[in-house]
């Protein structure tokens, strides 16, 4: 069946040649994530330890750093529709939590939601297609717990000091999964200035959970 597989994929290859998502350099038909190995190489790792998001009781770890690299990858995943880029990046978070494990040692995996007509715009959450292949990794149930109550104007629009306030009760629990007394990983893709993740997790805190732990694919430096 494999070997079926890569004739056809050699076969589509002659007239729909694959080109990295990155640099455009010509790839080979199995390139799994459609990115050449110097684009996968200049992804920056990060080294910094978790840290406490402010005033909670909730760790937020990142596995990449969110520079220029990363940044073009990112915005054609997001506003391009190049979810092929799903599989580099939960890659990278399940290769950073190999070195970092309690990461995950909780009940539900979960993501920040989109508000609906933002879902309906982009056609997809970005998060839940990271975060999917993570808890089939380690068999954990992937599940919305959150809702986006309404419309906000994109936090990377907004000086810092307005992105708080944009957010503020933007977030209510989800009656799809019983959240009280489980422990939650909370995924994303970025972390820049932290306020959604902190408003997600407080509204997981105050809906009953036990615990809320915070991962996103890269954090802004
Ligand atoms: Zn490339």
């Amino acid at each position: 069946m494999q070997a079926v597989k890569v004739i056809a994929k050699n076969f589509l290859n002659l007239f729909y040649p694959l080109h990295c998502l990155g640099c455009e350099t010509a790839l080979e038909a199995m390139n799994e994530f459609h990115l050449c190995e110097r684009c996968i190489a200049s992804i920056n790792h990060n080294a910094m330890p978790p840290f406490e998001l402010d005033g909670l009781p909730v760790l937020a770890y990142s596995a990449c750093i969110y520079d220029d690299a990363l940044k073009e990858l990112v915005h054609s995943f997001k506003y391009k529709g190049k979810t092929i880029l799903a599989g580099i990046f939960s890659k990278l978070m399940i290769d950073y939590i190999k070195d970092n494990p309690e990461i995950v040692n909780v009940d539900i995996i979960t993501v920040v939601p989109l508000h609906r007509e933002r879902l309906r715009e982009r056609e997809f959450n970005q998060s839940l297609l990271i975060a999917n292949p993570i808890a089939k990794e380690h068999c954990i149930i992937l599940a919305n717990t959150l809702e986006k109550m309404h419309k906000t104007r994109y936090q990377n629009e907004l000086p810092k000091s307005e992105r708080l306030k944009n957010l503020r009760g933007a977030f209510d629990v989800s009656s799809d999964t019983e959240i009280k007394d489980k422990n939650i990983l909370l995924i994303d893709d970025i972390m820049t200035t932290c306020s959604t993740l902190g408003e997600c997790a407080k509204t997981l805190l105050n809906g009953g959970a036990k615990s809320v732990k915070c991962f996103t694919l890269a954090r802004g430096i």
